[in-house]
């Protein structure tokens, strides 16, 4: 007899008895929410990297704004990465300091673009296979964060994941990546 586990709803975040095994949505409301909030995320991240296209690439230095356009971290998080000295910047007068964009790129390498578009075109550049896999709890606890949290970080990188039974797969390499950059 199989005996279904409470799962946490990709969109609502509310806990739900799974139909199957593949459902990732309480309802079909969530579902159909999920697919336009998608939607109008690609429109987002089309928007984001015309205005990137516009960034001179030959630019050791960006400002702040557009620091966090490409890596997508919070300005919080780039402030007080300057403030700890972990990314090398420049202050050229009051508010306007630039940071080092090679320093970001390989503190935040998948959001890198060169990464992105080697991640379209090879989806083989995972190893989805078991082994080399956490489960969504183990993440959370390897790296102290809540379930929720784990789910917002994959999306927000587009780590693949694979679902056996009722656990949600994510490949150890990408999850190591993204946490040992800082995530807020
Ligand atoms: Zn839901």
């Amino acid at each position: 007899m199989i005996k279904r586990v409470k799962r946490e709803c990709l969109h609502c975040s509310e806990q739900f008895i799974p139909k199957t095994v593949t459902s990732v949505y309480c309802s079909e409301q969530c579902g159909k929410k999920a697919y336009q909030k998608r939607k109008s995320l690609e429109k987002l991240e089309q928007k984001r990297q015309d205005l990137i296209a516009k960034i001179p690439e030959g630019k050791l230095f960006i400002t702040v704004p557009e620091a966090v356009l490409i890596f997508e971290i919070g300005r919080e998080t780039l402030y007080r990465l300057i403030r700890k000295k972990r990314v090398p910047s420049i202050n050229e007068g009051e508010r306007l300091i630039k940071v080092d964009r090679a320093a970001l790129e390989e503190m935040f390498p998948l959001a890198s673009k060169e990464k992105a578009q080697k991640k379209e075109t090879n989806p083989y550049l995972y190893d989805l296979s078991i082994e080399n896999c956490y489960t969504i709890g183990e993440i959370a606890k390897k790296f102290q964060l809540h379930d929720t949290s784990v789910y917002k970080h994959i999306r927000k990188y587009s780590i693949p994941t694979r679902q056996i039974g009722n656990y949600v797969y994510a490949p150890k390499g990408e999850i190591d990546r993204i946490y040992n950059g800082i995530i807020d």
